[in-house]
């Protein structure tokens, strides 16, 4: 219901001259009505960045805007209670000596909004978050699940037009985790509320994202979709973070015909499509582990010879650890009819068209 423009966001805690930049230029377009994620490790900035939009943190540099208003800038800022978001947080931050419905219609009563009406909307939203019947129970009567989910319907209830969580289901068990994913993207489709989510599980990001902005060092990596960042990373750091990932090392030459080729292993293969590199650069090559088929014959000249020096069981998958001729280790992710062992000499083929290039050692 809000689309939120960041542009040229700086933080250094401990001001400017400290040299401690939280977040440093950040550019973000955030659209009305979408599922956007900042993604990333610990410490890369994304609670600053989700502070910054709140407005409980200044920034140093830069302006956001909500719907074409500045909210934030050098300049001043507008207080957080007046920027139509709401926000969740890890911890559940729900009053323990409330009862659910207190909880959720606080902000009801805080807008002076009449009792019947109050009521109505707490009902509704207690609905919308599988709440309902619970009414009169304390949050020590609640699972953590359910603690969660009052707090998301405490912020819901006032109709937010941006929803703020801060790694809300860290502290959810895998199970319960994996279906208040669900449960949080439906709410959002349901509600059309911009939801801007802070994780630093890839997983997560993927499965529940429009949008996911990958962050480092206070830095913005990357803002595409979860199947661009996933498939074309757009550097070595995205790549790595969005999942497993062998780095090999090759090197770009001049094919017959000009289009370049890849030398890996001393092995020519086809060179990923868009890599904007020169021939005779040394590169790596980044192969997702499900990009790597293993023949236990010889089938094309672009294959390569290794040697199987793991194997892992995954269930639906098998994991091997191949040693290639030069010495590299390459983890591929399959499901063979007939498994290999340890030991079997076998045939590799990397499906280029997956997989990126980046140059070796990037000037940084
Ligand atoms: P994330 O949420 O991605 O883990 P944060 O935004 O919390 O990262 O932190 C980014 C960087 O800023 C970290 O290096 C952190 O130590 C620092 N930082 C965060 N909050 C403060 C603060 N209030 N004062 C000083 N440094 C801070
Ligand atoms: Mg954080």
């Amino acid at each position: 219901m809000a689309g939120i423009r960041i542009s040229g966001l700086s933080k250094f805690y401990g001001g400017k001259d400290s040299g401690m930049a939280a977040l440093t230029d950040l550019d973000l377009d955030i659209k009305d009505n979408q599922f956007v994620t900042l993604l990333g490790p610990s410490g890369c900035g994304k609670t600053t960045t989700l502070r910054l939009i709140a407005g409980y943190v200044m920034p140093d540099a830069g302006t956001i805007r909500v719907d074409d208003r500045v909210i934030s800038s050098v300049d001043g800022v507008a207080p957080p209670d007046r920027r139509g978001m709401g926000m969740v947080f890890q911890n559940y931050a729900v009053w323990p000596h409330k009862t659910v419905f207190e909880n959720v219609v606080f902000g009801l009563k805080l807008r002076k909004v009449p009792a019947d009406e109050a009521r109505r909307k707490v009902e509704e939203t207690l609905a919308l978050v599988n709440l309902a019947g619970l009414e009169a129970r304390l949050p020590n009567e609640l699972s953590g699940g359910q603690q969660q989910r009052v707090a998301l319907a405490r912020s819901l209830v006032v109709e937010p037009g941006i929803l703020l969580l801060d790694e809300p289901l860290s502290n959810l068990d895998a199970k319960l985790r994996e279906r208040m994913r669900v449960e949080l993207k439906q709410l959002q489709r349901r509600t059309g509320i911009t939801f801007v989510y802070v994780t630093h599980d890839q997983a997560e990001a993927l499965a529940l994202s429009d949008q996911i902005a990958v962050m480092h060092g206070g830095k913005l990596q990357q803002y595409g979709s979860p199947d661009e960042v996933y498939r074309r990373p757009a550097n070595k750091i995205v790549a790595d973070f969005m999942g497993i990932v062998n780095f090999l090392p090759g090197e770009l030459r001049a094919g017959t015909g000009g289009a370049p080729v890849l030398v890996v292993d001393g092995v020519e293969m086809a060179a990923p499509v868009g890599s904007k590199l020169h021939a005779g650069q040394a590169v790596d090559l980044a192969v997702r582990p499900e990009n790597v088929r293993i023949s236990r014959l010889r089938e094309s000249p672009d294959q390569l010879v290794a040697r199987v020096t793991e194997h892992t069981y995954l269930g639906n998958l098998s994991e091997y650890w191949l040693e290639l001729a030069s010495g590299a280790v390459l983890r591929a992710q399959t499901h063979p009819l007939e498994p290999f062992q340890v030991g079997d000499e076998v045939h590799v083929s990397i499906d280029a068209g997956e997989c990126s290039v980046f140059p070796q050692a990037a000037a940084a």
